[in-house]
């Protein structure tokens, strides 16, 4: 848009023989159609608001030829003294000196005649450029609504309806570059069809949809990084009332994605775009930056996980994390408890537990394990949650099992020596109960009942040297006895120690 064209400032530079021919030539043109400054109108009912500019040119295309003359209407301010300014050109047919005007697309060069402003002068000068030559006529446009399009073949007023020709709609399309195809603009990241239809696409877009043509404008976040600002490089060649009447812009992205895909995100920084304080680029990521922001500020409790928003669902978002058995039921546990968004990517159980830990790790040992000091000393280890997790949950394993077995104020030796290797068996497992049985008593019957534990952790023939025939002979007898036990169950745990202590030739009793 051509009030964008924010003017930095100027100064006079020596013109170059081509700066100055073109400038001449332009004038003389002028000498024959001063309309040529002006859109064609297609419509009757805006042909009247540019018949008084019309008359003025008119009039002053008269002295065309009377340089005094010229000068004096060059004093004039509006498009009409910029007109006798330029006109005076011709007959000179000099422009040593030129002012120099930066606009964001560049220097501008024009030739300083009379009063008028500079933008009405690099209109009249330049009206064969066709951005530069909408600066003549803006001020009327915007006071008087109307739509005015300008491209390398043409200039045309539509009068205060949005009504782009088709010529002007091709020119625009390959300004942008990128495909053209059934009326949609799209890079090759996009699907025209899709955007044509606003659906989310993987990439991120930009989508402008030019509402009094049909055509959709798409481009993808990656090509965006190329492309500053579309609306801009569009709305450079028009003067509109106001973009938003005819463009809908929108960032067509789900950072976060929603359960109900009825619900989409309203594109935020319109205008600081359509100023061009955004680029396509900058757009697109604000955007999607809110849209995660929007989702941590809430009141509500929502679980994201990279970009798929679970809501309250905390079984949805836990099974997502894939977490082992115990972790999922200490992050089931603690984020039933949280009222507030939680919107993470790229981590693990552990990391999640962690951020809940000191607040509300303790309470979940405790619901796990009944005996308050251990929970305290487990809590206070130096460790990871999720190993701290996994200790917990063995702890409470071996204590369920323990509190099931038989126990037994006191026991003879021998009893003693079994019931702590069976103990021990079925709650740390064989490895630990091995070291058990290196606690053997030293006599026969002890190392015979030894010996027998081993020959069930097929242990037996690493171990044999340390034991004489009699004993290895009275272990294999033993064997069945000790198997019974380690796999007794606790209503016939007692028998089966029993069982064995008799099988051992001890008159031991247990209960
Ligand atoms: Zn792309």
């Amino acid at each position: 848009m051509v009030k964008k064209m924010r003017r930095v400032r100027t100064f006079a530079r020596t013109a170059t023989k081509s700066q100055e021919k073109n400038l001449i030539e332009n004038a003389k043109k002028l000498r024959d159609d001063p309309f040529i400054i002006l859109p064609e109108c297609t419509e009757d009912s805006c042909k009247k608001y540019f018949i008084k500019i019309r008359k003025r040119l008119e009039k002053i295309s008269r002295f065309k030829d009377d340089a005094d003359k010229l000068e004096k209407l060059s004093n004039k301010k509006g498009l009409e003294g910029a007109f006798a300014g330029t006109l005076s050109l011709a007959i000179s047919g000099k422009a040593p000196y030129l002012g120099v005007v930066k606009f964001s697309m560049g220097d501008i060069t024009y030739a300083q005649r009379g009063k008028a402003e500079k933008e009405k002068l690099i209109a009249v000068q330049r009206f064969d450029d066709p951005i530069l030559r909408l600066l003549g006529i803006k001020d009327l446009a915007f006071k008087k609504g109307l739509y005015v399009y300008s491209w390398n073949k043409g200039f045309v007023c539509t009068g205060v309806k949005a009504s782009p020709p088709k010529e002007f709609i091709d020119f625009i399309a390959n300004k942008i570059g990128f495909s053209f195809k059934n009326n949609v603009v799209f890079c090759n990241h996009v699907n025209p069809e899709k955007a044509k239809n606003k659906d989310f696409l993987k990439k991120y877009y930009l989508r402008i949809n030019w509402k009094s043509t049909g055509m959709i404008i798409a481009i993808c976040e990656d090509c965006a990084k190329s492309t500053k600002n579309t609306m801009f490089n569009i709305s450079k060649y028009m003067l509109v009332p106001d973009l938003s009447d005819d463009f809908e812009v929108d960032v067509v992205a789900q950072a976060v994605k929603h359960k109900d895909p009825s619900l989409k995100h309203e594109t935020k920084y319109l205008q600081d775009y359509l100023s061009g304080k955004l680029t396509d680029y900058d757009f697109i990521n604000k955007n999607v930056k809110n849209q995660e922001e929007t989702v941590k500020q809430s009141e509500e409790k929502i679980l994201v996980l990279n970009g798929v928003s679970y809501g309250s669902d905390v079984q949805g978002f836990v099974d997502a994390l894939k977490p082992n058995k115990y972790e999922k039921l200490a992050l089931e546990f603690i984020l039933e408890k949280i009222e507030e968004p939680l919107v993470v990517s790229e981590v693990n159980s552990n990391k999640i537990l962690e951020m809940y830990w000191d607040q509300n790790g303790k309470e979940f040992i405790c619901s796990v394990i009944d005996d308050e000091n251990m929970a305290d000393s487990l809590f206070n280890l130096d460790d990871t949650p999720s190993n701290i997790l996994t200790m917990v949950f063995e702890y409470r394993n071996r204590q369920e099992i323990l509190s099931q077995l038989p126990q037994y104020d006191s026991l003879p030796p021998l009893a003693n020596f079994a019931d702590n290797i069976a103990k021990t068996y079925k709650t740390f497992g064989k490895k630990k109960a091995l070291g058990e049985i290196k606690k053997r008593l030293d006599n026969p019957k002890g190392r015979s009942l030894a010996y027998a534990f081993l020959l069930t952790f097929k242990k037996g023939e690493d171990t044999k040297w340390q034991y004489s025939k009699e004993e290895i002979e009275y272990g294999k007898f033993l064997k069945e006895y000790a198997k019974n036990l380690l796999d007794a169950k606790p209503k016939k745990y007692s028998k089966a120690l029993q069982d064995l202590l008799t099988a051992s030739g001890s008159d031991e009793k247990i209960m």
